[in-house]
């Protein structure tokens, strides 16, 4: 008997140009798609392209939105449509919206879930298969509402915590409401943190380093410098970071310059250029999914083999894959 080879675990870093959509497939073809971009037909239709002919899915099996922002929440009644999706998950979905979140696309997601999301916190998991001849897989919320795990609800936003605190005023928008998670499989980690801010980044960092180091880090906010704390950055040591951001949104300077001073740092990815900023500021091209800001919508894949001890990542556009140890 052939056996067949084994698979491995993906991650697609899909371009919704500034707005988030990680598409996360285990090898026994389990999905997690973590947010969906904007509104309209480019970012749903972009999502499902990638979900139903690159990745071969019949549908998504878990999606979460990290928060209620229409870069986030935007695509997923959309692309409801397009592929069927069975379980949503998010973080509290209050009766009265504050003026950050738009109502429009929130009404849309709860005619979209029909009452069936559910409400993620610190400490939660989403629950998907593992098998035995495989490393063992986890995906964990460290932080949502605002809080991080091992916090009581009503934590104060600003604790002063770490040898070069410096906090930023109070974020009152949904962003620091994000739902952060850490993947495990085997030795391979993997944070997620949506758009998560510069506090509460301070206290996933301090007084306890709650994600460890870690493999990859996908930039928190696309890359803006309201975020990327260099607390959180130094905590996480990422070997690889890939900035999820837009030709004109994310993918900062000063962020950046943060992710290319960490000491274990190997690569870092783009899914755009930033075409804000000057060339050192940006990866090398053969880091970049889309160079131009007429682009395509190209993907960067991330695949992790079925022992977690080694990873690719690729940009199949330009045909272009590098591997990496997992620490
Ligand atoms: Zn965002």
């Amino acid at each position: 008997m052939i056996q067949a080879s084994p698979k491995t675990l993906d991650i697609y870093f899909i371009d919704v140009e500034g707005g988030a959509a990680t598409l996360i497939v285990t090898p026994s073809g389990e999905s997690l798609l973590i947010d969906s971009g904007y509104p309209g037909e480019r970012d749903a239709g972009r999502i499902a392209q990638v979900a139903l002919t690159v990745a071969g899915l019949k549908q998504i099996d878990h999606y979460l939105t990290t928060h209620w922002h229409l870069d986030h929440v935007g695509g997923i009644p959309r692309l409801s449509q397009l592929i069927p999706v069975k379980h949503y998950y998010d973080h509290v979905l209050l009766a009265t919206l504050t003026p950050d979140i738009p109502p429009a696309p929130i009404e849309a997601y709860r005619q979209t879930v029909q009452g069936k999301s559910v409400a993620l916190k610190p400490g939660d998991h989403i629950e998907m298969e593992s098998s035995k001849n495989l490393a063992p897989l986890k995906i964990l919320v460290l932080a949502a509402n605002g809080i991080v795990l091992g916090e009581q609800p009503g934590a104060p936003q600003i604790k002063p915590c770490g040898p070069n605190f410096q906090p930023k005023p109070e974020d009152k928008t949904d962003n620091a409401n994000s739902v952060g998670i850490l993947l495990s499989f085997g030795r391979f980690k993997f944070f997620d943190g949506g758009d998560l801010t510069w506090n509460i980044e301070n206290r996933l960092a301090c007084p306890k380093n709650l994600a460890g180091a870690v493999d990859v880090y996908q930039s928190d906010h696309h890359g803006l410098d309201l975020s990327n704390n260099p607390a959180l950055i130094d905590a996480l040591k990422p070997r690889v970071a890939i900035i999820n951001n837009g030709p004109r949104k994310g993918g900062e300077a000063r962020s950046f310059a943060t992710l290319k001073s960490v000491k274990e740092i190997q690569a870092i990815y783009q899914v755009h250029r930033n075409v804000r900023t000057t060339e050192k500021d940006n990866a090398p091209s053969d880091f970049v999914a889309n160079d131009e800001e007429a682009c395509q919508g190209e993907f960067i894949k991330l695949s992790v083999d079925s022992s977690g001890k080694s990873y690719s990542v690729s940009i199949p556009s330009k045909q272009i894959s590098r591997s990496y140890r997992t620490r």
